[in-house]
């Protein structure tokens, strides 16, 4: 299995058909093989050999699709970098993978001099997006280079190395071979057949897993794909309306927000077929309304980690229709096994929760330079997901939490999503964080952190509380704030929250 080849069947079926389209840039297929041919040239100028990492900084754009498959056609391995990082943070990642070279787009020339202190042994740089002074630019290389031939790797070596969302602690390289890739864009390309015209919006960050492989796996559908610098609500609503979008992926966050959003209900969205969401827990609130507001779409709802190059799970349009799955987080895709197990990492019968452990083409090769985390990871032949989760008898896998979220208080576990959940039901609730709080009796006590949209007391969200959960469950305390920390890709950032609640918030 290789990278390319989607590509090789889009140049194939339709050379002539639209591609990509980034603002007003629009691209056929042909033009998009001929770019990737020849940015393979430009890399391995550059020193890139077969196995060699190439780090990419830009916001979405055409040129994800350049450089993803012209490493890919190099035999290198993209590593795609987190826009929402520091310098520091920038610098840490590319100090970790060591790539031959740097694709960075203009926009984040400012922060150059201050990766460059935190790491001096910097690797050249090129510039995307516009020219600009001292710098090579890639479209000028691009335009003079020859196309080069594809230098194939095996299916087992290394394709792109992701970063985690750093949602727990310190984000760690994934690295993702093209065999995992493909055998995850293939569960999720296959999944559904898109109708004939399906028209992808890249407005999640294309550097996270979710969005990269919704990539691979319309373009395995045959889609357009239509991209957004960044998420924002109106632009999503009107990039929708203009360019007739049938597919698009969210985070919860981002489904939110578009549903919040003025103009939402003025456009014709009826085009839209196929919403994915997923990558962090969704409050059932905001499915009901999602669901109410666009009762002709299809919601994929994918649960999955960068570590399995996607979705494990997938709940389908017709599982949403059922009230005994639409609380699940679906069912394990073709090429994963999934069971949960105890603490022993032995199975537990239906119905017991445990943690989510999978096995499969599309797990990781293991972790960047942490040899053993990757062994804890992979431990036994199962990656370990480090989420807590039951499956009932149908397969149907149900997240609670994660390990390190669970709170233990008075000797019994509470999760801190389902708090969450009882919670968001209460209509002044617009967003909210559950986390362990230290307690000298109780070993925890459970401490909610919550964004209203209307006027409530604690007191009142308590007692809303108290009529849905067991009273050990509800929050002992409540702190208002106008927001909550997020993590690049629209976490809320729990460690945080629960570091500021244990010195004392
Ligand atoms: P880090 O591993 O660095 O702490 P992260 O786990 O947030 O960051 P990702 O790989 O992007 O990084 O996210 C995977 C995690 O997101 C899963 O392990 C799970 O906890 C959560 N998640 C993903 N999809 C869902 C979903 N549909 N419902 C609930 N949780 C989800
Ligand atoms: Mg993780």
């Amino acid at each position: 299995m290789h990278l390319t080849q989607p590509l090789h069947r889009a140049l194939r079926e339709g050379a002539d058909r639209i591609a990509t389209i980034d603002g007003t840039r629009v691209r056929r297929w042909h033009e998009v093989v001929g770019r990737v041919r020849r940015v393979a040239t430009v890399l391995a100028g550059r020193g890139v050999e077969p196995g060699d990492r190439v780090a990419l900084l830009a916001p979405n754009g055409d040129v994800f699709v350049d450089l993803l498959f012209g490493t890919a056609w190099a035999g290198g391995v993209l590593v795609p970098i987190n826009t929402r990082w520091s310098a520091a943070e920038i610098a840490h990642a590319l100090a970790d993978s060591a790539p031959r070279v740097l694709v960075i787009d203009h926009g984040f020339l400012p922060l150059l001099p201050a990766i460059r202190d935190a790491m001096p042994q910097l690797p050249p740089v090129i510039v995307s997006g516009a020219v600009a002074e001292g710098f090579d630019d890639l479209d000028r290389l691009v335009a003079a280079a020859a196309e080069a031939d594809e230098r194939l790797r095996h299916g087992d070596d290394l394709a792109a190395l992701l970063y985690t969302g750093g949602t727990t602690g310190a984000s760690k390289g994934v690295m993702l071979s093209h065999r995992a890739l493909l055998t995850y864009a293939m569960c999720l390309a296959g999944s559904g057949e898109s109708a004939p015209g399906a028209c992808m919006l890249h407005t999640a960050p294309l550097f996270h897993v979710g969005a990269l492989s919704g990539l691979l796996a319309s373009l395995l559908n045959r889609a357009r794909h239509v991209f957004l610098p960044a998420f924002d609500a109106g632009a999503v609503i009107a990039a929708i309306a203009e360019h007739r979008v049938s597919d698009l992926f969210l985070v919860p966050t981002m489904l939110q927000a578009l549903l919040d959003h003025p103009a939402f209900g003025q456009h014709d969205l009826s085009c839209v077929e196929r919403v994915y969401y997923g990558a962090a827990p969704i409050a059932p609130a905001l499915m009901d309304r999602a669901i109410a507001a666009m009762p002709r779409v299809g919601f994929v709802q994918g649960y999955g980690m960068t570590e399995t190059s996607g979705s494990v799970a997938l709940l389908q349009p017709s599982d949403h229709r059922h009230a005994a799955h639409v609380r699940s987080n679906g069912r394990a895709v073709m090429a994963i096994e999934m069971r949960i197990v105890d603490a022993d990492d032995r199975e537990v019968p239906a119905g017991t929760h445990g943690e989510i452990v999978v096995r499969g083409d599309a797990v990781m090769r293991g972790y960047w330079n942490r040899p053993d985390e990757t062994a804890a990871a992979l431990r036994g032949g199962w990656m370990h997901t480090g989420d807590v989760g039951w499956m009932d008898a149908d397969g149907y896998v149900h997240v609670v939490d994660r390990l390190k979220d669970m709170i233990l208080t008075g000797g019994e576990n509470v999760f801190s999503i389902e708090v969450e959940s009882a919670l968001s039901h209460h209509p002044a609730v617009a967003q909210c964080a559950v986390v362990g709080r230290p307690d000298d009796r109780w070993g925890e006590t459970v401490h909610a952190i919550v964004v209203l949209r209307a006027p409530a007391t604690a007191d009142d969200l308590i007692e809303h509380c108290r009529d849905r959960i067991a009273r050990y469950k509800c929050p002992r305390s409540i702190e208002f704030r106008t927001q909550l920390p997020l993590s690049s890709a629209g976490k809320i950032l729990k460690a945080q929250l629960r570091e500021h609640a244990r010195n004392g918030a």
